[in-house]
C-alpha cells in the first residue's frame, strides 16, 4: 500500500522510504502527496512536536487519497532551556540554512561544557482528516565542539552519539536510522500501519 507525506526536505524522505523498507514488512511505499506543490503550506503554530506533526497530517491528509503521516523532529539542548526545539528549521532565522543554524548554535553554546542534548521526533498518521495516532522517538546525545562528517542533514554533524563513538554526520544512514529518533519513531508507525493491513495485502 501506499503511505503518503507531505515533506520538501530530500533528508527527511529518503529516511521515510528507508524505514518503510526497513519496517513495513514489504509492504508499505512511502510516497510525496501528489500536487503538494500546489497546496498552501500548512502552518506551523504549536508549541510542542506533538501540536505540529498532529497539526501538520491533519491539513495534509484532506488532500489525501488514502493514509498520510506527517512528523516534527527538532533539536533539543539542555544549556539553552531546551532551545532550538519546534524551531530547529528556523534557529537562525526564517529559510536559514543548515550551516548558518549550526553556526548559530556552536556560538550559543561557546565555553558551554554542560553539552547534552537530545532529537526529538513525533511522527502523526491520519486519513482524510481524521487523526489515527501518534508515535514519539527520541535519542540523547551532545552537541561536538565543531562539526563532523558529511552524512545526514540538518545537526547531524553536531550530534555526537556516545554509543557509536561518533557524530550522525559520521555514520552511514542505516547505522543513524538503527538508533536515531525519526528511526524509532517510523519504526513504531510502519509497524502499526503493516499490522493493520489485512493479510496477503502485496505492496504496489
Ligand atoms: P521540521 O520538522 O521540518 O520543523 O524541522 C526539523 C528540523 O530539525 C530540521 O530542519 C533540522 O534542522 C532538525 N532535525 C530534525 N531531525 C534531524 C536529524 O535527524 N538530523 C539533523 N537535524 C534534524
Amino acid at each position: 500500500m501506499i503511505l503518503y507525506c507531505a515533506t520538501t526536505n530530500p533528508g527527511k524522505l529518503r529516511e521515510f522510504r528507508q524505514a518503510a523498507e526497513a519496517y513495513g514488512r514489504g509492504r508499505i511505499q512511502v510516497e510525496v502527496l501528489p500536487g503538494l506543490e500546489g497546496i498552501p503550506p500548512c502552518e506551523e503554530t504549536g508549541r510542542t512536536f506533538e501540536e505540529n506533526a498532529v497539526q501538520k497530517a491533519l491539513y495534509y491528509s484532506a488532500w489525501a487519497p488514502g493514509l498520510l503521516f506527517a512528523e516534527d523532529s527538532g533539536l533539543e539542548v539542555d544549556a539553552l532551556g531546551g532551545a532550538p526545539g519546534v524551531l530547529s528549521a528556523r534557529f537562525a532565522g526564517p529559510g536559514a540554512t543548515d550551516e548558518a543554524n549550526n553556526r548559530l548554535l556552536l556560538e550559543k553554546l561557546r565555553g558551554v561544557t554542560q553539552r547534552t542534548a537530545r532529537f526529538v521526533c513525533v511522527a502523526a498518521l491520519a486519513e482524510r482528516g481524521r487523526l489515527l495516532r501518534t508515535f514519539r522517538g527520541v535519542v540523547e546525545g551532545r552537541i561536538a565542539d565543531e562539526p563532523r562528517g558529511q552524512n545526514g542533514f540538518g545537526y547531524d554533524p553536531l550530534f555526537y552519539y556516545e554509543p557509536f563513538g561518533a557524530t550522525f554526520g559520521e555514520v552511514s544512514a542505516e547505522r543513524k536510522m538503527s538508533v536515531s529518533h525519526r528511526g524509532q519513531a517510523l519504526r513504531q508507525l510502519m509497524e502499526w500501519v503493516a499490522t493493520q493491513l489485512p493479510a496477503g495485502t502485496a505492496r504496489l
